[in-house]
């Protein structure tokens, strides 16, 4: 390599370091001004140029313009950097106090749930998970739904790739409820026995301000030697007691559901209109809170429980639209949208 060319290149890996580590626009200036000055490092190699033969002038003219192109946006690039820098520096007022921090919160339908588990815990009852991957058999030929019920439907349950040709306890799908839960549980544990199960279901629903596709229940069972019928209205006002701190006015009617026998289903006053009728509770003033019973014998046989020794209670509350009562929400979507703006209000 000839002489300029080696002095282009130290000038360009030399300028290159100092450009990056320099520290104000002022020694910024005298490095620009010590490379393309008067008498910069550029200029003395372009002055040894007349004295080289012809075929190296051309390559170390091309060089140094492509050193000087370099250099000169690197130092535009560090003026800007350093502009920014000083910026900062005027705004920054060391004499104002600090910004809040920001804290975490529970999502509101985690903090009922974790409340409920307290209230129950008390009451002497296990919290126990499912799995939310279960079968056909788990979901539907446990709990006594005929063949032909139309929640086995695609239309209400997600069933999974792979598996729909499938049928029994070899089909897959997202739980559609929480109740297959109960007899896994039955499976494995000996009467007697109370426990609470809360998690997230799937159906494959139209949404809107009061249905979801993913929304979470909260369901209790208990099996003894003689449950009387009494044990639900106990469970019932301990989980509204427990969420809103006092009593709710509620009513029963009876209502079919195949995994319990008799079966009935408890409505509460709506809290967002008190009565009078809204969005939430379809301008009736009440809002379907949750189904319960006695579990149905051919349930109790599916879980390996003789329902001729043993009788039980299962309850089953929509627990979304118990949080959007208890925070007067009027829209379940809300719950899953990732809005900060939402969240923060449960703070
Ligand atoms: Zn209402």
């Amino acid at each position: 390599m000839n002489e300029a060319l080696h002095k282009l290149n130290a000038i360009l890996e030399g300028y290159k370091e100092k450009i990056s580590s320099v520290k104000s626009e002022k020694a910024l200036k005298e490095l620009e001004s010590e490379i393309f000055g008067k008498n910069g490092a550029l200029k003395q190699v372009m002055k040894l140029l007349g004295s080289l033969p012809a075929e190296s002038r051309k390559e170390v003219g091309k060089k140094a313009n492509e050193v000087s192109a370099y250099l000169k946006s690197a130092i535009s690039l560090k003026l800007e950097e350093l502009q920014k820098l000083a910026e900062m520096e005027e705004s920054f007022d060391m004499t104002l106090p600090p910004l809040p921090a920001r804290r975490g919160a529970l999502h509101p339908i985690t903090y009922v749930t974790k409340e409920l588990n307290r209230a129950f815990l008390s009451l002497g009852f296990e919290v126990y998970e499912g799995p939310e991957i279960p079968s056909e058999g788990a979901s539907f030929d446990n709990l006594n739904f005929p063949d032909d019920h139309p929640a086995r439907e695609s239309m209400d349950t997600y069933w999974l790739k792979g598996s729909e040709q499938a049928s029994g306890f070899k089909k897959l799908c997202l739980r559609p409820h929480l109740t297959g839960a109960s007899v896994r549980y039955m499976l494995s544990h000996k009467p007697p026995f109370r426990f609470v199960y809360p998690g997230r279901v799937y159906r494959n629903e139209a949404v809107d301000a009061s249905h979801e596709r993913a929304f979470n229940q909260y369901e209790a069972l208990i099996v003894d030697r003689d449950v009387p019928f009494s044990s639900g209205r106990i469970l019932v006002n301990t989980i509204l007691e427990c969420v809103f701190g006092k009593p709710v006015p509620t009513r029963m009617r009876a209502g079919f559901f195949p995994f319990v026998e008799p079966g009935f289903e408890i409505d509460m006053q709506c809290l967002v209109c008190k009565g009078k009728g809204c969005s939430i509770c379809k301008r009736t003033g009440w809002v379907e809170m949750m189904p319960g019973g006695p579990p149905h014998p051919a349930v109790m046989r599916a879980g390996g429980i003789d329902p001729e020794r043993w009788s039980g209670f299962y309850i089953n509350i929509g627990l979304d639209r118990l949080v959007m009562m208890k925070f007067g929400i009027t829209d379940i979507r809300l719950f899953r949208s990732g809005d900060l703006r939402f969240l923060k209000q449960f703070v």
